[in-house]
């Protein structure tokens, strides 16, 4: 089993450098976003400095090899999740687009008045509002498996939740809060069984272990790649070929045409008829980076060592008094969630900031998740491939700190 060298891989992540308020660093807010490493920044900084041009757009030289850049970062793409074809991966802003597109071009074209599409209760906002959104247009009705006591999606009450008027299932792949780690494969089988497309919602997956959209057969995949250690703005949408030739485009404009008149447009092929206007080529360039980055670490390795990470720190954790942790399911991904009697989220977060530790407070964007906790939001520390176990006591001895100060 090959460890992860992490005095090494920090030294390609210059950021971890820094000093906040004159102490060492400790980045604990990897599921917000992921820091990026030097291959990565300097792609951009290259890739602007040698090869800008608009793609698919231009004779000249230039233009020819930015567009060779970017269609080298859908196939990169398409390995990574081992897609079938790079025509079934479009580029997006991020996961929020690509499950926006999906709700209005899929909405469109598959989703009426009276039909229900199924997610869970430890969605995303970005996972719910564009159902909302969708149900404001169609009044469709939006169903909400049940979580058990360990955080993890209630199977038996998701399989009672699909009918015949079921038209999507929408999960989160892994829960930015409670680390919960869906079953993807078997509710895509189930959902499957009844003739019910899966949209994954894998922000919190794709960063953190291998993916494989074949083998789970997953209808369509959102993630992004700023959390993955990758450029802000990319986003991608992994979909079947043959759905994502049977609806809509999401946006008109350059590029997602095949001919236009002022009467009447045909629409490009895949996958351009989703990637209307200038896309962000340099970041799709330098999301190759990204997952090369990634690839050579080993997703498993990287999976192994946020979890060692994550239970290593729960444990010494669970000695604070009046600590309450959400999120207990078995193989759960390197998130902690909790907050502690007496003090509030964000006065705990202010402190730990004091002292140099990066942590997230609130509500997560999952109010609905908040409310079925019990709690207007939470204290959560989350792990990436560079943080160290020394970092996991420093940020102990901090927090121990922080709550005698406020309970003081
Ligand atoms: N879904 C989940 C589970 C997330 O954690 C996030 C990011 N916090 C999103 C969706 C939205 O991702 P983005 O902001 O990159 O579009």
């Amino acid at each position: 089993m090959q460890q992860i060298d992490t005095d090494s891989i920090r030294k390609d992540f210059p950021i971890l450098d820094s000093k906040i308020y004159g102490k060492e660093l400790i980045y604990f807010d990897n599921a917000a976003t992921t820091q990026k490493p030097l291959s990565v920044i300097d792609t951009i900084s290259e890739s602007y400095k040698k090869i800008n041009a608009n793609v698919h757009r231009g004779v000249h030289r230039l233009s020819q090899l930015s567009t060779e850049g970017h269609e080298a970062g859908r196939e990169r793409v398409r390995k990574f999740i081992n897609a079938d074809k790079s025509r079934e991966i479009i580029f997006t802003r991020g996961t929020t687009e690509s499950i926006n597109l999906v709700a209005s071009s899929f909405g469109e074209a598959f989703i009426n008045e009276g039909d229900n599409i199924v997610i869970t209760a430890m969605e995303h906002h970005a996972n719910i509002v564009p159902w909302q959104l969708l149900s404001m247009r169609k009044k469709i009705e939006i169903r909400v498996v049940p979580l058990t006591p360990l955080g993890e999606m209630n199977m038996e009450a998701f399989r009672t939740m699909m009918d015949e008027k079921t038209k999507l299932v929408s999960v989160a792949h892994v829960s930015n809060v409670l680390g919960t780690v869906n079953p993807v494969k078997e509710i895509i089988a189930e959902a499957h069984s009844r003739n019910i497309p899966v949209l994954i919602d894998g922000a919190q997956g794709v960063p953190h272990q291998k993916i494989d959209v074949q083998d789970m057969d997953a209808d369509f995949y959102a993630f992004s790649a700023h959390k993955i250690y990758g450029p802000t703005g990319i986003g991608v949408l992994y979909g079947k070929e043959k759905l994502l030739d049977a609806i809509p485009p999401y946006q008109g404009g350059g590029e997602m045409i095949g001919h236009v008149t002022f009467q009447k447009t045909t629409f490009n092929e895949l996958p351009f008829k989703f990637e209307a206007g200038t896309p962000d080529y340099i970041g799709v360039i330098a999301t190759i980076a990204a997952l090369d980055y990634a690839d050579a670490v080993g997703m498993d390795n990287i999976r192994r060592h946020e979890e060692e990470l994550m239970k290593y720190t729960t444990e010494k954790m669970k000695a604070i008094q009046g600590m309450k942790i959400f999120g207990e399911a078995p193989g759960k991904g390197g998130v902690i969630s909790f907050v502690v009697e007496g003090t509030h989220p964000y006065d705990v977060g202010m402190l730990l900031d004091k002292q140099g530790v990066a942590v997230r407070t609130g509500h997560l964007c999952a109010q609905p998740l908040m409310d079925i906790l019990g709690v207007p939001g939470v204290v959560r520390i989350s792990f990436g491939m560079y943080n160290t176990i020394q970092e996991c006591d420093a940020c102990i001895s901090a927090l121990k700190k922080s709550v005698d100060m406020l309970r003081r």
